[in-house]
C-alpha cells in the first residue's frame, strides 16, 4: 500500500513524532530541498485560549536568532499558519541526554565531557546576556554525535515575565534543579541561577539520582535551601569540592563560570573513550519525580498530554497562547519592510545621543521623544507625504536592548533608500546585530562559526 506523505509549506515532509511539551507537537521532518533532517514544533492556536504578550514573543524570536553556538540547539526558521505555528530546529537525533541514565549513571569522565558542553553553551549565553532560568533534562539533548544540545535557551525570561504579570499561578513541576534564590523569588542573578542547576545536573549524572529529593515538598524546598544534600561515596574529591561551590545556596559566594573552569575537576582531560558512554548500575530517581500535589508535573514524558494548566511556559508555549498573533505577514519581501531592527549592548542614552546626532546631520526634524520613542521627520515632502520615523528601544536582557526604526509616515522605497545610504552605515559602530537579513554583523564575530540566516521575522505585523 503506498504511504501518504504530509508535506508542510511545500518546504518539509512531516516524519515520526518525536515528543510533546505543553502547547506543542515535536515531529521529525526533512527538508524537500536539501535534504536535512530537522524537528518542527507545531504549536496548535485553537488547543489554547490566551491573549496578550505579542512584544515579548516577537523579542524573545529574536533573541533566538542571535544565540549560535554548537552546543545550543540551533532555531532554523519559523512559519505560520491561520491555525498553527512551526518552529523548525535543528534536529537531535540522540534525544534527551538523561535517557542515557535511565540505563545508568555516567563514569565521571564521561559526565565531565558533556559537562564541558554544558558549561560552554552557558557561557556563551551568559556572554550575550541570556539566561536560561530552567536548565533541566528535558532541555538537554543529544545530536547524532552525542554532543549535547541546551534546547530553550533564553525562553525563560518570557516566563518569568508572565510570573511577574501576575498571569502565571504555578512554578513550574519540579523544583528540583531551580536555585533556592529562584524559589524563594527574591529577586535573582540569572547567571547564577543557571550554576546551580547545572551543578544538579552534574550530581544526576553521576549519581543516578537527584540531590535534593523528598516526598513532601516544603521538605524538598527545606533541603534545597540549606543546600542539604550527601554525595555517594564513589565520587572524587574533586567532584565534590566543585559540587560544593556550584551548590551553594548563597548565590553572592557560588562559583561563577570562571571559577568552575578553574576548578581541578573541570581541568581534568576528557579520555578519548569518554566518548563511549559507560553505564552502571542505575539508582534511583534522576528526573523530577519528587512532584507532589501544588505543583503541576511539567515533564514531557510520553503520553502526557498538554497540560490545560498554565506551568511552565516558554516562547512557543506564549506564542499559542496569542489568539490574534499571526506570524503570517512576518514573511514580507525585504522591500516592503517598513521597518529594520538591531540589537546592540549600548546604553539607551549612547543610542539616542547617535540617533539626535544622525538626526542632525540629514537634517531630519525631531519631532519628539514620548515613552521612549523618538519621531524622526524628513524636512522636505516626499512621494507620499513627509517621511516619518520612529526610534524606539527595548532591553531584551541586562545587558542587550532591541532597537526598533519604523517608519510611520511617508514612501517605503525612501524610507528603505535612507535606512540603507544614511541611517544603516551611521549606526553600524552600536550595532550589534541587524535582525532578519543578510548585511554584515558589525559589532558581532563568532570564530569558526558562520552567520545563518534564518527568514525570521523582522516585521512587525501591521498594526
Ligand atoms: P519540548 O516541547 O521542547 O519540551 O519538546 C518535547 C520533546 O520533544 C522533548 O523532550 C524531546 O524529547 C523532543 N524534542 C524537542 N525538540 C527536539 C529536537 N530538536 N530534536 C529531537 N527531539 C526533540
Amino acid at each position: 500500500m503506498e504511504e501518504r506523505r504530509t508535506i508542510l509549506m511545500e518546504r518539509y515532509e512531516i516524519g515520526r513524532h518525536l515528543g510533546q511539551g505543553n502547547f506543542a507537537k515535536v515531529y521529525y521532518a526533512r527538508n524537500l530541498t536539501s535534504g536535512q533532517g530537522v524537528a518542527i514544533k507545531m504549536i496548535d492556536k485553537d488547543k489554547v485560549s490566551r491573549v496578550g504578550l505579542m512584544v515579548q514573543i516577537k523579542r524573545e524570536i529574536s533573541i533566538m536568532r542571535l544565540v549560535r553556538h554548537p552546543n545550543v540547539l540551533k532555531l532554523f526558521e519559523v512559519m505560520a499558519s491561520k491555525s498553527k505555528i512551526y518552529f523548525v530546529l535543528e534536529y537531535a537525533k540522540g534525544g534527551e541526554l538523561f535517557n542515557k541514565i535511565t540505563k545508568g549513571k555516567l563514569s565521571e569522565d564521561v559526565a565531565r565531557r558533556y559537562f564541558h558542553q554544558l558549561i560552554g553553551a552557558v557561557d556563551y549565553c551568559h556572554s550575550r546576556g541570556v539566561y536560561h532560568r530552567d536548565l533541566k533534562p528535558e532541555n538537554l539533548l543529544l545530536d547524532e554525535s552525542e554532543n549535547l544540545k541546551v534546547s530553550d535557551f533564553d525562553l525563560s525570561a518570557l516566563a518569568e515575565s508572565r510570573r511577574q504579570d501576575g498571569l502565571l499561578h504555578t512554578t513550574c513541576g519540579t523544583p528540583a534543579y531551580v536555585a533556592p534564590e529562584v524559589l524563594s523569588r527574591r529577586g535573582y542573578d540569572g547567571a547564577k541561577a543557571d550554576i546551580w542547576s547545572c551543578g544538579v545536573i552534574l550530581f544526576v549524572l553521576v549519581a543516578g539520582y537527584l540531590p535534593f529529593h523528598d516526598t513532601n515538598l516544603i521538605e524538598m524546598y527545606r533541603k534545597i535551601s540549606r543546600a542539604e544534600y550527601r554525595c555517594p561515596r564513589p565520587f572524587s574529591v574533586e567532584l565534590k569540592d566543585l559540587l560544593y561551590k556550584m551548590l551553594d545556596p548563597d548565590p553572592s559566594t557560588r562559583a561563577s563560570v570562571s571559577r568552575i573552569k578553574r576548578s581541578s575537576w573541570y581541568r581534568k582531560p576528557i579520555e578519548v573513550n569518554a566518548l563511549k558512554i559507560k553505564h552502571e548500575t542505575r539508582d534511583k530517581v534522576y528526573k523530577g519525580e519528587a512532584t507532589t500535589s501544588g505543583l503541576t508535573e511539567c515533564s514531557n514524558s510520553e503520553g502526557n498530554q498538554a497540560s490545560s494548566s498554565l506551568t511552565n511556559l516558554n516562547a512557543f508555549d506564549i506564542i499559542s497562547l496569542s489568539t490574534g498573533f499571526d506570524l503570517s505577514n512576518l514573511f514580507e519581501e525585504k522591500y516592503c519592510r517598513r521597518e529594520e531592527r538591531f540589537t546592540t549592548r549600548q546604553p539607551a542614552e549612547t543610542i539616542f545621543a547617535k540617533l539626535n546626532e544622525l538626526a542632525k546631520r540629514l537634517k531630519l526634524k525631531i519631532k519628539k521623544k514620548e515613552n521612549g520613542v523618538l519621531k524622526l521627520a524628513a524636512p522636505k515632502e516626499g512621494m507620499k507625504g513627509f517621511l516619518e520615523l520612529d526610534a524606539e528601544v527595548f532591553e531584551l536582557a541586562p545587558s542587550l536592548l532591541l532597537v526598533e526604526l519604523k517608519k510611520t509616515n511617508g514612501d517605503t522605497i525612501e524610507y528603505r533608500q535612507l535606512m540603507k545610504d544614511e541611517i544603516r552605515p551611521a549606526l553600524n559602530d552600536v550595532v550589534w546585530a541587524w535582525q532578519g537579513d543578510s548585511h554584515p554583523q558589525p559589532e558581532q564575530s563568532m570564530q569558526g562559526e558562520q552567520q545563518q540566516q534564518s527568514p525570521l521575522p523582522s516585521q512587525k505585523p501591521q498594526d
